[in-house]
């Protein structure tokens, strides 16, 4: 019989947040075993609502959404993000540099499909939300990681960067904050990067969807309020800031300066059209979404969950011996070393494994996020405080007897 096999495409391309641990996981929980899900970061399944007047909105426009809307999203949307740039000082930003997606995750794969061709290189952070290495791999890049430094919060290492430019890079992925070490940017970072975007004619992308999560009274920096001269699609949605990541509502944002840019845009607008529009209930939130009261706000505050949840997971983990860990300031995740001499750890994967068969808790290895070394985790730090001490309890008892074989 003829075998069909994955095509070469998808060769080089892996997606480790939700592969083969979580198959594990998954497999244990058919034969009835209880896992407690650490590996993504989902709000609705840790008890957070979306919004009432969200939910409304939609349920009120169901018959209004019936039909396919402009390619790049409805016009209430739109003029609701273009608004939301304004008041965040994005230069030069029309409605009509403005697409709407289904999740951040499709407009992400599509702006890697228009611009890169085979050999292109794209500078991500290591570690990253693998979904940018992996959308630059299947459009035929190469993804180059520099290193964000664990030693200076995880801000992105300038020198790094600077060093693995090369004639055939052709952008700089920036996320900010940032998924999986919950760093936020200060100012001269983000003008380290726009210089070195600006000296070598390089794209900026910037991944802010975690931009209103925010805690400490920090102010996220928008990447393209730094580079008005320079070009910058910048990325956002509702998923984590409103819990519906269900939904599937992101956007992405033309801004600074274009006329270089067109054909790239031409090439933008063609992915867009090809796929109709993004899913036009979930655009009608948007509006509602943006304006007015942000609920996330009193979670982020001291008393507020994920505050109180960060707290408690920053302070547990540094408790443990063996495991450091720099205290995220946004988003709700936390990117812990752990001690790889003490336990002997070869193999990153093989440790959240072990720890998952031992204890029914599911973190994903540093791995997954393209982290070149097998002494990271991640935790997503979003179930209540009583399951986030049932995993530090865990793993403090794991670890005073593990060493990997
Ligand atoms: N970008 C980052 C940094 C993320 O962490 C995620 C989801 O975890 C996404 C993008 C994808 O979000 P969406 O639900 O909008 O596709």
């Amino acid at each position: 019989m003829r075998e069909f096999l994955k095509s070469s495409k998808l060769d080089n391309v892996s997606y480790d947040v939700r592969g083969p641990v979580l198959d594990e996981a998954d497999r244990m929980i058919e034969e009835g075993i209880n896992i407690l899900k650490l590996n993504t970061g989902n709000p609705a399944t840790f008890g957070f609502d979306a919004p009432n007047e969200i939910v409304r909105d939609l349920i009120m426009n169901v018959r209004e959404s019936e039909g396919y809307s402009d390619s790049r999203g409805i016009f209430s949307a739109r003029k609701a993000i273009e608004q939301y740039c304004q008041l965040k000082g994005f230069p030069n930003v029309g409605i009509n540099d403005i697409y709407t997606g289904n999740g951040v995750s499709e407009l992400i794969t599509m702006s890697m499909q228009g611009l890169l061709d085979n050999g292109d290189e794209v500078l991500i952070p290591m570690p990253d939300y693998p979904l940018w290495t992996a959308s630059v791999s299947l459009a035929g890049g190469t993804p180059i990681h520099y290193v964000c430094d664990e030693q200076a919060e995880w801000n992105p290492d300038l020198a790094d960067i600077r060093k693995k430019v090369t004639p055939r890079t052709k952008a700089i992925v920036i996320i900010n904050p940032n998924n999986p070490t919950g760093a936020l940017y200060p100012r001269e970072i983000l003008e380290g990067i726009a210089q070195i975007a600006r000296e070598f004619n390089l794209i900026i992308y910037a991944d802010e969807i975690y931009d209103r999560l925010v805690m400490d009274g920090l102010e996220h920096i928008p990447m393209a309020t730094i580079a008005p001269d320079l070009f910058v699609v910048s990325f956002n949605g509702l998923s984590k800031s409103h819990r519906v990541a269900g939904f599937r509502c992101g956007w992405m944002v033309l801004s600074g300066e274009k006329r270089h840019v067109q054909g790239y845009i031409e090439g933008l607008n063609m992915l867009a059209s090809m796929r109709l529009c993004s899913n036009v209930l979930s655009q009608q939130i948007i509006q509602t979404a943006l304006g007015g009261h942000q609920s996330s706000d009193e979670l982020l505050l001291p008393g507020g969950r994920i505050y109180e949840q960060r707290e408690f997971i920053t302070n547990a983990l540094n408790d443990i011996p063996g495991i450091t860990a720099v205290k995220p300031k946004a988003a709700f995740y936390i990117f812990p070393k752990i001690d790889v001499k003490k336990f002997n750890i070869k193999n990153d994967e093989q440790f959240v494994l072990d720890f998952l068969h031992e204890h029914k808790i599911l973190m994903v290895h540093g791995g997954g996020f393209n982290w070149n070394q097998p002494d990271h985790f991640r935790v997503v730090y979003l179930p209540k405080v009583d399951e986030l001490e049932k995993m530090t309890t865990s793993m403090a008892e794991f670890l005073s007897t593990y060493k990997q074989r």
